[in-house]
């Protein structure tokens, strides 16, 4: 539980991170050598490392992170940490229908072996098996969330659909027309930043090397082996680099066609008190999103806060990324003013915590995977909003195109394939203003998608946070 006398740092990368992280782990320093170099230490990077150790101890691993592990997306979400592999079942089918139940069934048995992993290594990080909403807030949502349990259903997965009545028993607000909630087996939520704490004890426990402030700035191929060159001149020689840098990985020139990152930002609340958490219920204390193309994500922590993001999907042309953008006052007040709108009954709350995250989007929202320099370079970034889960499986996945290349999972479509590029500036400034302009419109529209998003979906091209 967060002490609730923590004052907001306003350098601090937020709420989840302030006072969360521990010891720091020395820089990389003069010249070294390992098996296997994992650059990012976020959840791509530390359950690849994990996994690495557990399917062969005796590789040397290292782990290098560019500020503090758990710095990035991973100590800064919004914590619903969900069975999905494809942003949403909706999405899954969309790209792989003849692949989707198989995705799905890998989704619900990562998430099962996640938890599982989160109690048997003790890792407290606030795990409750709430499973998640999704909410209407205008009425032409509702017919949408109603078919849509028929056709997951038919996908194996079973939501259970809330009128407004229904509804107003788990949570009251007076915008929300009805609701569509997904299980334990589909979400849980989680504080991420004691979850990447934990993973960092998980690796130090198998003998992983961590070496954080160390910022990787170039890797080239030498014989039998790659260098990794860090920003203060120290460089590590190994068999093998797994690229884990997220919405970051701007630093690798051949990564930047395949994402562009977006800002998506968060508000956290005060603590309620009783009355106030009486006032809205939420007694199964399940996340909450809702149903628009642009859409909040709301839930409880530990101690009873409100966190509240979502909404604006900010891309600063180039791929820029930095603490700069952490901090965008027009979107807290909007975040703020919507919140309001949903939760009328607490005006007055405070909403201390307020920051930003940059989201690695691809253009079909999933994680893509690659290798370059002779197979000696692995990435995996992608998730899109939506990597919380998805990024255990994704170091699953990485583990197996380095030690086991004839593992059954890398014949999916879903990994081999790779997502149309994003193209260079200025045009690719140009396509995200249009589609958020576009997806802006078809909110307004009562969901009604115009021509640009029609084609897009037609070819399999979108944009999201
Ligand atoms: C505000 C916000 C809310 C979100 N909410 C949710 C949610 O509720 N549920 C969900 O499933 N997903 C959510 N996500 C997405 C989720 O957090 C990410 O998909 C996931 O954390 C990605 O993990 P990662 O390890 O790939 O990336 P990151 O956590 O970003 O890790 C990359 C790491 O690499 C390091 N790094 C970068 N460049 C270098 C370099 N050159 N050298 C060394 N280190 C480097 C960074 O410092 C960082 O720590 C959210 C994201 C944001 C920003």
């Amino acid at each position: 539980m967060q002490p609730a006398a923590m004052i907001p740092d306003p350098s601090s990368p937020g709420f989840w991170l302030t006072g969360t992280l521990d010891s720091v782990e020395p820089t990389l320093r003069g010249a070294a050598r390992c098996d296997v170099a994992v650059i990012g230490g976020g959840f791509t990077g530390l359950w690849t490392a994990i996994q690495l150790l557990d399917a062969d101890p005796g590789l040397r691993v290292r782990v290098l992170e560019m500020e503090r592990v758990g710095f990035g997306a991973s100590g800064r979400n919004g914590g619903f940490c969900d069975a999905s592999l494809t942003h949403g079942l909706a999405n899954g089918i969309a790209h792989f229908p003849h692949e989707i139940r198989q995705l799905e069934a890998e989704g619900r048995r990562n998430l099962g072996e996640l938890v599982a992993f989160v109690e048997a290594e003790g890792i407290d990080c606030c795990l409750e098996k709430t499973g998640a909403m999704s909410v209407a807030d205008h009425p032409h949502q509702v017919d949408g969330l109603r078919e849509f349990a028929d056709v997951a259903a038919d996908y194996g997965v079973s939501l259970t659909f809330f009128d407004r009545k229904a509804l107003a028993a788990e949570i009251r607000s007076p915008v929300f027309e009805a609701g569509l909630l997904a299980g334990p087996e589909q979400t849980v939520m989680l504080d991420p930043a004691k979850l990447a704490r934990g993973l960092k004890h998980a690796s130090l426990g198998r003998g992983v090397t961590i070496h954080e402030q160390t910022r990787a700035v170039g890797v080239e191929r030498r014989a039998g082996a790659v260098r990794i060159r860090t920003s203060t001149g120290a460089t590590l020689l190994a068999q093998h680099v797994v690229v884990a840098t997220s919405a970051y990985s701007g630093w690798l020139g051949r990564l930047q066609r395949l994402f562009v990152p977006v800002y998506d930002y968060v508000l956290v609340s005060d603590p309620l008190t009783p009355d106030q958490l009486a006032s809205v219920g939420w007694q199964r204390r399940m996340g909450i999103s809702d149903a628009g193309n642009q859409f909040h994500y709301f839930r409880l922590t530990a101690d009873d806060r409100i966190l509240w993001g979502g909404y604006d999907a900010v891309y600063h042309p180039g791929n820029r990324v930095g603490p700069d953008l952490d901090q965008r006052p027009e979107t807290f007040k909007r975040l703020e003013r919507q919140f309001f709108r949903a939760f009328p009954q607490l005006i007055g709350l405070r909403f201390p915590w307020r920051w930003g995250g940059a989201i690695d989007t691809t253009s079909r929202f999933m994680a893509t995977f690659g290798q370059s320099l002779g197979g000696r370079l692995t990435y995996a970034l992608g998730y899109t909003g939506l990597g919380v889960g998805a990024a255990r499986w994704a170091g699953g996945v990485v583990r197996d195109l380095i030690l086991d290349p004839d593992a059954d999972r890398l014949q999916l479509e879903m990994v081999r394939s790779v997502p149309f590029p994003f193209p260079p500036e200025p045009a690719r400034s140009l396509t995200v203003a249009a589609v958020q302009h576009e997806l802006a419109r078809a909110d307004e529209r009562g969901g009604r998608r115009g021509l640009l998003l029609r084609t897009l979906d037609a070819i399999g091209v979108g944009f999201d946070s």
